[in-house]
């Protein structure tokens, strides 16, 4: 049986960054805290509390204490919190959602009612919605646009979140064009969701079998397990070696892997290994 693996599977470059400055700072001797986890995999989150770098809900005392920024990005008012509660602030927000504050500040000083297409609860969203000074409007999903809402919005901007679905996002822009005078468009999808995205629109056509690898707390691991399973009914989602069942392979001439952008290369390794002792 021939394995193919995605070339996007796994960390993506500002994941890989993050953990890598999270690495570096835990050497330096200060305490190094975070506000929630680094990424949404239970190994990787053991990985980096085993450095010495911990978990917090909310700000405390950060005099002589290290905060560090998650991929994701966080809002004006966290970042300046911080400050103020004493911490040193390492910043390893992803340069490409940086991007992504810039666009929707920008839009906001020239005029526009931001709309940011993405997860309300996300932390990257919030992040995109607390850099402005005026509520943002986040759409989640094309059944939750209030039209009395927005119809009454001269002039939108709208961004969308690094790792939603492009098609989704359109869907979205396409009813905002219909129901407001103007409306700039910005596709902030990021490069590696992008590769991810169309890899996965592909594979389970062109595989038997589709192994998605990733943690169950891990948006965008269901969002690939979902896509793969709507082209392919042999599409399974497992967090490691383990799970994987070898009547799964029966008759299967190839299985395609990828995985979460908060999948460790290490999981995924195990997994590739374990297809191969089930299936010699
Ligand atoms: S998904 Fe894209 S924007 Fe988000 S951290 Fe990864 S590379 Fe950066």
């Amino acid at each position: 049986m021939k394995i193919n693996l995605a070339k996007s599977a796994g960390f993506c470059f500002g994941v890989k960054r993050a953990i890598s400055i999270a690495l570096d700072k835990a050497k330096s001797g200060k305490p190094v805290f975070m506000l929630g986890d680094i990424v949404h995999n239970e190994e990787v989150v053991k990985q980096v509390e085993k450095a010495g770098i911990r978990k917090i809900h909310r700000l405390g005392k950060g005099s002589g204490r290290i905060l560090l920024i998650r991929a994701h990005g966080c809002s004006n008012k966290t970042l300046r919190r911080a400050k103020e509660c004493g911490y040193t602030v390492i910043d390893a927000t992803c340069p490409m959602v940086k991007d992504i504050h810039k666009i929707a500040k920008n839009l906001e000083d020239t005029g526009h009612k931001v709309i940011v297409i993405g997860d309300k609860l996300h932390d990257e969203v919030q992040g995109i919605a607390g850099q402005l000074k005026a509520k943002a409007i986040v759409i989640d999903d094309l059944k939750n646009i209030t039209i009395k809402k927005i119809k009454v919005i001269p002039r939108a901007g709208v961004v969308v979140q690094s790792t939603q679905s492009l098609d989704k996002a359109l869907k979205i822009a396409g009813v905002l064009r219909e129901n407001i005078r103007e409306v700039e468009f910005h596709n902030t999808i990021c490069n590696p969701t992008r590769i991810k995205q169309g890899e996965i629109n592909n594979m389970p056509l062109e595989n038997d079998v589709m192994i998605i690898i990733g943690s169950k707390a891990s948006a965008n691991t269901r969002r690939l397990y979902e896509i793969s399973r709507s082209l392919n009914k042999k599409s399974y989602w497992v967090n490691s070696g383990k799970e994987i069942n070898k009547s799964w392979f029966s008759k299967a001439k190839s299985v395609g892997i990828t995985a979460g952008a908060s999948t460790p290369e290490s999981t995924i390794r195990q997994v590739i290994q374990r297809i191969r002792t089930k299936n010699p």
